[in-house]
C-alpha cells in the first residue's frame, strides 16, 4: 500500500479488487501515522482498528476528523485544556453522515484551541508542524488536519472554517481545502467559534476527493437551522465540465501590499495557466477587502465571547473547585482558557459593551454588508473569483509572536467567510520548497463551478 498517495479513489479501488482489506488498511494506515506522528504531532488521538466490517459509498474509507467536530463516545477536546477529558455524547451530523456512508473515524486532529488562530501553535497540547519543513507551522486552525493529509497519515479528513481554518493550512501544506458556503453543511456537533461564519468542510489529497466528501456531508438539517435546503448537485459528475468559456475575476486588492512577491508570482501564473486551459480572465475590484481583518476581528470576538460562555466549570470539562460558585467559574475559566480565548472574550466583551456596541459591533455589521456587496456585484459578471490563499508560504514555529501579525494571514480568506461564500484552496507551486495555494471562490452556493474550476486546474 503506498500511503501517501492513497486518496479515497484508490482506497475504494483497492478495496473492492481485494488488493487489501478494510483490516489491513486500519493497522497499516494506523501504524505508519502513529510513527510519523512522532514528529508531526497532527493527531490528538487515534482510534483502534475495528473488526465490523461496514457498507456504503464510503465504506471502510478512513477518515481524520478536527478535534472541535464530536464523534460519539470519543474525547472532543477542541485542544482546550477546558475540555481536555470531554467525551462527546452525541455525533455531528457531518459524522453521522458519514458514519451512515461507511466511513472508519481515524482519529482526532490537532487545532489551535477553539480553533481560535492561523497556525495550530495556540493548541493547549502543543503545535504541529508543516511536513514539508518541521521548523515551520503547519497553519491553522485545521493545521493537525491538512499536515495528516500531506504527510499520508490520513487518506482525507475534515476540518472547519471560519476566517480561514480550512483553507490556509491546505494552502501551507500543499493540500486541497474547501469551504463551503455558509448553511451548506450542518453546524450540529461542531464545537462553535463565531456561529455566523463556521462552517465543516473536507481537506484532501485531490479535488475529486474534496467533491465526494462534500456530496456526503452538505444538505438541509433539522438540528441546525442555518442549514439550507439549496439542491445539492452531483458535484463528482459536475468536476469535468472544464472551465471553457467560464469568466474568472482577479481582484486587485488581493495582490496589493502584504502579498509576499514570490507568491504572487506562482499564483499568476496559475491563473495564466487557467487562462490557457480556455477560461476568460479579468480583472475586477473589491473595494472593501482592506476591512475584512477589522472586521472580523471585531465580530468574530463577539460571538466567540458569548459561545464560550458555556464553559463555566459545571457543565462541561475542567471543574476547579473552590469555596465557592463564582471562584469555581472564575478558577475554572482562568485555568481552563489559553491566552488568545481569553483575548477574544475580553476583545467580544469590550465591543458589545453599551456604550461601544453602535461604534464597533454594529458598524462591523454594516461593513460585512459592503463586502458582501463587493462579491455580489463581481458575481454578476463573473463565474469564480481567484487568488493567493495565503500572503507568505508557511512561516517559522514562533515567528508570529504578535496577535496582530497572526490575524494578517487571514487577509485574503476573511473576505469570503464574511461574504458566506464558498472558497477552495488547491497546491498550485512552490516558493523554496513550501507549498503555495490558489484560493477560487464562488457564488453563494454554487460549489460546483468552485470544485469544476479547481479540477480543470489540477488536471493540466
Ligand atoms: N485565523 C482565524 C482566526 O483566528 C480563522 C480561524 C478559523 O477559521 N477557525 O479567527
Amino acid at each position: 500500500m503506498e500511503l501517501a498517495n492513497l486518496t479515497i479513489k484508490r482506497v475504494q479501488a483497492g478495496l473492492s479488487t481485494g488488493e487489501f482489506t478494510a483490516t489491513e488498511l486500519q493497522q497499516e494506515l494506523g501504524d505508519f501515522a502513529r510513527q510519523k506522528d512522532k514528529d508531526l504531532h497532527a493527531f490528538l488521538s487515534f482510534s483502534d482498528p475495528e473488526a465490523q466490517i461496514r457498507e456504503g459509498s464510503l465504506a471502510n474509507v478512513p477518515i481524520a476528523v478536527k478535534d472541535n467536530i464530536l464523534i460519539a463516545g470519543g474525547k472532543t477536546t477542541a485542544a482546550s485544556k477546558i475540555l481536555e477529558n470531554y467525551v462527546a455524547p452525541y455525533d455531528a451530523t457531518a459524522i453521522s453522515r458519514l458514519r451512515v456512508a461507511g466511513a472508519w473515524f481515524q482519529g482526532k486532529t490537532n487545532l489551535d484551541e477553539f480553533a481560535m488562530g492561523a497556525s495550530t501553535e495556540n493548541s493547549a497540547f502543543g503545535a504541529t508542524r508543516n511536513p514539508h519543513d518541521p521548523t515551520r507551522v503547519a497553519g491553522g486552525s485545521s493545521g493537525g488536519s491538512a499536515a495528516a493529509v500531506a504527510s499520508g497519515q490520513a487518506v482525507a479528513a475534515l476540518g472547519s472554517d471560519t476566517g480561514g481554518s480550512i483553507r490556509l493550512p491546505a494552502s501551507f501544506c500543499g493540500v486541497v481545502g474547501l469551504k463551503p458556503t455558509y448553511g451548506r453543511v450542518s453546524r450540529h456537533g461542531l464545537i462553535a467559534m463565531a456561529s455566523s461564519f463556521d462552517q465543516i468542510g473536507p481537506i484532501t489529497k485531490t479535488v475529486e476527493d474534496a467533491a465526494i466528501l462534500l456530496a456526503i456531508i452538505a444538505g438541509q438539517d433539522e438540528l441546525d437551522a442555518t442549514s439550507a435546503l439549496q439542491p445539492i448537485e452531483d458535484y463528482e459528475v459536475r468536476l469535468r465540465e472544464g472551465v471553457v468559456g467560464k469568466r474568472i475575476g482577479v481582484p486587485t486588492e488581493f495582490f496589493a501590499e502584504g502579498l509576499d512577491p514570490a507568491v504572487a508570482k506562482v499564483v499568476k501564473k496559475a491563473i495564466t495557466e487557467l487562462e490557457a486551459l480556455g477560461a476568460r480572465v479579468g480583472e475586477i475590484t473589491l473595494p472593501h477587502t482592506k476591512y475584512a481583518v477589522p472586521t472580523y476581528y471585531i465580530l468574530v470576538p463577539s460571538e466567540v465571547s458569548a459561545n464560550v460562555a458555556r464553559y463555566d466549570g459545571i457543565k462541561y470539562g475542567l471543574s476547579v473547585q473552590s469555596e465557592n460558585l463564582l471562584d469555581t467559574y472564575l478558577d475554572s475559566r482562568a485555568q481552563g482558557f489559553g491566552a488568545e480565548v481569553r483575548r477574544r472574550i475580553i476583545l467580544g466583551t469590550y465591543v458589545l459593551s453599551s456604550g461601544y456596541f453602535e461604534a464597533y459591533y454594529a458598524k462591523a455589521q454594516k461593513v460585512r454588508r459592503l463586502i458582501k456587496e463587493d462579491f455580489d456585484k463581481a458575481f454578476e459578471n463573473f463565474d469564480v473569483i481567484v487568488g493567493p490563499t495565503a500572503p507568505t508560504p508557511a512561516f517559522k514555529i514562533g515567528e508570529k509572536s504578535d496577535p496582530v501579525s497572526m490575524y494578517l494571514q487571514d487577509i485574503y480568506t476573511a473576505p469570503a467567510s464574511l461574504a458566506g461564500i464558498p472558497a477552495i484552496s488547491i497546491p498550485c507551486g512552490q516558493v523554496e520548497g513550501l507549498p503555495v495555494g490558489l484560493q477560487i471562490m464562488g457564488r453563494q452556493f454554487d460549489e460546483a463551478t468552485v470544485l469544476a474550476t479547481a479540477y480543470a486546474y489540477e488536471q493540466r
